[in-house]
């Protein structure tokens, strides 16, 4: 059978830009109206707020520059290497107001990481916080992106870096010069195609690719978000989440599609201020939380368990204000989501669950919902029509667990220039995702992940692209990394690693050499990757990765033999 929810969605604009849709309202007439007294963002250590005319004219002078000074335009892909700063909207809104693509990057990926991305997704220019440029410069000279290219957003205690530009520098020269550019048009119908972002996700195999995100699927989930939750075109008589002037903390990172999506579009588009915490520290965020009267906490699961244990949440008074908080991006654990409400009593906490392949909200908690049921990753929002594939390949009823693969207006485009990783997951119209799901009474409950990416902290982590690296390793003869549970991330890769048989007779005589090359195996890992990659689940020797005779590695045996292995005590 098809699961749905019965409300209908209203019609919105397929002829605009993201921007267009954010910055001009006129072009649908729901769109809630914020006074110009509410600031739409704001910085969270300065507490410098951006209203609505600072933000149009920010952006139209940023496109201006981006087209006068780089030649910005149609189809261009520009990479933001940032953490979350009040300019990173802007910077997005600049370069759709040319006809561009963004490709949102990790600020703590290493060269190897960014290379990747900028390689992919054929960036042309960098948008870099200063803090990483040494990074940025050495992954753009690697991708052929000239150094005069990177553009630079100084951290506050910066003073200007030497021969680069800064982007106030830019938005000031576009202020100062004729506009030279002619903003984006799309004809009816063209939203659906004319991508605005290229966002990174292994999808269900292999590395990481670059989901191409039209324009249309970020209004549409935004418009989904906002009638579900009773923003707009409401006729249930249930109050609406969100009001006009309410507060959300924007730490979940930007470039992540929970971030970009969630954080940033819904939020800003509901009429709420968003303010801009550009780093993760907990007792910072529970500080920021009481000083901003933060209404809405959009979270990761391992920022649950923080505010569920540790002992400082105890002294501070966030019970006032805070009305709403959503956890997504990994699984939640019933357990924590009844202790949660423990310290947010006033609050409705629930999940969200989607992808970057969906753009992004698939099921998401009803407003009314005070505390859900154990487990649920919310309802399907409207618009999305789900079905759930069993083994067998037949379709699941309410109650029986398959694969869920889903239809509707937010869907992304596919995998950019990659045919064939479009081709297993984008099917029909449908996107397989991947999950195990069970629906009943209208909730999505996800029950296991059949695809073999790990969530490390919400962070998706490929094993394709750990063992690619681990196998350049002299040591390593053959590998497969497998995810296992851990309270905290959620989960922690493992390597499965057969040893070069050459080693074999060394190690068997001294077991400390064995120690020593699990260490050394572990060090080539995070010595090229990122730290929510690193094997912090361990290095395990085994004889032979089991494979079936097309040698397709059999990962599931060694995820429970795993699992088996690290049992939790
Ligand atoms: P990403 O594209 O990085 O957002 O990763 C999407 C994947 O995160 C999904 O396919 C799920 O495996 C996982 N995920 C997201 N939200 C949830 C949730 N609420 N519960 C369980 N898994 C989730």
């Amino acid at each position: 059978m098809e699961f749905s929810t019965a409300t209908s969605l209203p019609s919105f604009p397929d002829d605009i830009t993201i921007g267009q849709f954010m910055l001009e309202p006129h072009r649908f007439p729901l769109t809630p109206v914020r006074p110009d007294n509410v600031p739409w963002l704001v910085e969270d250590a300065s507490g410098r707020g951006l209203r609505t005319e600072q933000v149009r004219q920010r952006t139209a002078n940023l496109a201006n520059a981006l087209h006068t000074k780089y030649n910005i335009g149609e189809g261009d892909v520009v990479c933001i290497f940032s953490p979350n700063h009040v300019d990173y909207p802007i910077s997005i809104w600049a370069v759709h107001t040319l006809g561009g693509i963004v490709t949102p990057a990790n600020p703590s990926y290493t060269a190897e990481e960014l290379v990747h991305q900028l390689e992919i997704s054929q960036a042309r220019l960098i948008i870099a916080y200063s803090e990483f440029l040494p990074i940025a410069f050495i992954a753009a000279q690697k991708a052929n992106i000239p150094l005069n290219r990177v553009v630079v957003i100084p951290s506050t205690n910066d003073a200007a870096v030497a021969n680069t530009i800064t982007l106030d520098e830019l938005v000031s020269s576009g202020a100062t010069t004729p506009r030279t550019f002619s903003e984006c048009r799309l004809k009816p119908g063209e939203a659906k195609t004319k991508v605005a972002f290229l966002s990174f996700s292994s999808g269900t195999t292999g590395k990481p690719k670059a989901v191409a995100i039209p324009h249309y699927s970020i209004i549409s989930n935004v418009v989904q978000m906002s009638v579900h939750w009773n923003v707009i075109g409401s006729s249930t008589g249930v109050p609406s989440a969100m009001t006009i002037g309410d507060v959300c903390l924007g730490v979940l990172p930007f470039f992540h599609i929970y971030g970009l999506i969630v954080t940033v579009h819904f939020t800003l588009f509901c009429g709420m201020t968003l303010v801009v915490v550009p780093k993760f520290s907990f007792l910072d965020y529970l500080k920021s939380i009481v000083r901003h009267k933060v209404t809405h906490l959009y979270v990761v699961p391992p920022q649950v368990v923080l505010l569920c244990k540790h002992p400082a949440v105890s002294d501070y008074d966030m019970k006032k204000h805070v009305k709403f908080v959503l956890s997504g991006a990994a699984p939640l654990s019933g357990e924590l989501v009844q202790q949660v409400t423990k310290v947010f009593p006033n609050a409705h906490v629930g999940q969200g669950y989607g992808l970057t392949e969906t753009a992004t909200t698939v099921s998401m908690f009803p407003p009314n919902q005070k505390i859900g049921t154990i487990g649920s990753s919310g309802v399907l929002i409207p618009g999305i029509i789900a079905r759930v594939r069993k083994a067998d390949g037949s379709l699941a009823n309410e109650g029986e667990q398959g694969e869920l693969v889903v239809r509707g207006p937010s869907m992304a485009l596919g995998y950019f220039n990659n045919e064939q990783a479009t081709k297993e997951t984008f099917i029909d119209g449908w996107v397989h995702t991947g999950d195990e799901v069970i629906i009943k009474n209208g909730e999505v409950f996800v029950v296991d992940r059949l695809k073999e990416i790990m969530k490390v902290r919400g962070f998706q982590v490929a094993p394709a692209e750990l063992e690619g690296h681990l196998l350049l390793h002299p040591a390593v003869a053959d590998v497969c990394v497998v995810g296992i549970p851990d309270e905290y991330s959620g989960e922690l890769p493992l390597a499965y690693v057969v040893v070069d048989s050459k080693l074999l007779p060394t190690i068997a005589k001294d077991p400390s050499a064995g120690v020593k090359l699990k260490q050394e195996i572990a060090k080539h890992v995070s010595d090229a990757k990122i730290q929510y990659k690193w094997l912090k689940g361990g290095v395990e020797f085994i004889d032979a990765i089991p494979k079936n005779p097309s040698g397709k590695i059999l990962r599931r045996i060694l995820r429970d033999e795993a699992r088996k292995l690290r049992k939790p005590n």
